[in-house]
């Protein structure tokens, strides 16, 4: 399988790193080394003083597809769940100044902390999910699928003209507003509207 993340797809976040908002959808890979599940802690690797959380909803693809219509993405994905998308940041800050890939600060080994998923027919409205994060009880980021850039059907869209998705391909959507570090011992919690989805430890 592989993980398909999508970058800069909302506005307040895109804004708060300084980046300009994508004309078309803006994706990178994380192997499937970098998955991190069951509520595993994430062991800060000694290769980065920066890194940080950005809390996404994401998606499972559950057939195959190439070169998806927009109309019909929605038959690629029937379950939702919530992600990590781990950055060293400090090392992406000097891949984007130098114009080099994002794999170190993006692919490295358990940078993708992934939750249970849910059937997308359980929820009200797939186009109107909210989501959060909290670290020590504290909320840092707050999102909801209806303030994406490019939405779930445009960016399947999109990486399908590209690559083909395959069936336990994940697509992480992109993360709202307010990343920031994080710290050995800190506690994130992950909610989908108001159901805890992930709970672990930074170690
Ligand atoms: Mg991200």
């Amino acid at each position: 399988m592989k993980i398909i993340c999508i970058g800069r797809n909302y506005k307040d976040h895109a804004t708060e790193l300084k980046n300009n908002l994508p004309k078309q959808p803006l994706f990178f890979l994380k192997p499937d080394t970098a998955l991190l599940r069951n509520n595993s802690p994430f062991f800060i690797p000694d290769f980065s003083n920066e890194i940080h959380y950005e809390v996404e909803l994401i998606l499972k693809i559950n057939r195959l597809g190439k070169t998806i219509q927009s109309k019909y993405a929605h038959r690629y994905y029937d379950s939702i769940g919530l992600g990590i998308d781990f950055t060293a940041r400090d090392i992406q800050k000097i891949c984007i100044e130098k114009g080099l890939p994002w794999e170190p600060a993006k692919a490295f080994d358990y940078s993708a902390a992934v939750s249970k998923f849910i059937p997308k027919s359980t929820l009200k409205n797939p186009v109107n999910i909210s989501f959060r994060l909290e670290i020590n009880s504290k909320v840092v980021q707050l999102g909801n699928s209806s303030e994406m850039i490019f939405g779930f059907d445009e960016l399947i869209n999109y990486v399908s003209k590209y690559i083909t998705l395959r069936t336990g391909d994940i697509i992480f959507s992109g993360t709202p507003a307010g990343v920031g570090p994080v710290k050995t011992g800190d506690r994130l919690q992950a909610y989908m509207e108001d159901k805890l989805m992930m709970d672990f430890i930074i170690k």
